[in-house]
């Protein structure tokens, strides 16, 4: 079976280098945008698994982006995860609003991120 496709937007370059080395040592394939714009494009030439979504982004922000998505066909029902600054909540709220399935907090615990990500892919796989 191909390996799972995720597709990171995320405009600081620490935090994408951190979750690139996660992903890729869990074995998912990462296609890596920078910002909302370029995520928007890479979603719809990558078809990835599932998103995670830095919501505070460049040129186009995560919620825009995330609410652009849903307008697709092709990412209706695709497992999006908000990225959300620690202290915000009302940004998760927002970030549900917009269309994602979920968050996970910053600074990111990587066992969560481990966990949800194979949570969700697997919730994918139930309703296909
Ligand atoms: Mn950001």
């Amino acid at each position: 079976m191909a390996r799972p496709v995720i597709l990171v937007v995320e405009d600081n370059r620490d935090n994408m280098i951190l979750i690139a080395d996660v992903l890729s040592s869990l074995d998912y394939e990462v296609v890596q945008a920078r910002d909302g714009e370029q995520g928007l494009a890479l979603a719809q030439q990558s078809k990835p698994d599932l998103i995670l979504m830095d919501l505070s982004l460049p040129r186009m922000d995560g919620w825009a982006t995330t609410r652009e998505l849903r307008k697709l066909p092709d990412f209706q029902s695709l497992p999006i995860i908000a990225l959300t600054a620690h202290a915000m909540s009302g940004d998760r709220e927002r970030a549900l609003q917009a269309g994602c399935t979920d968050y996970i907090s910053k600074p990111i615990n990587l066992q969560e991120l481990a966990r949800k990500l194979k949570q969700h892919l697997q919730l994918g796989e139930d309703n296909s």
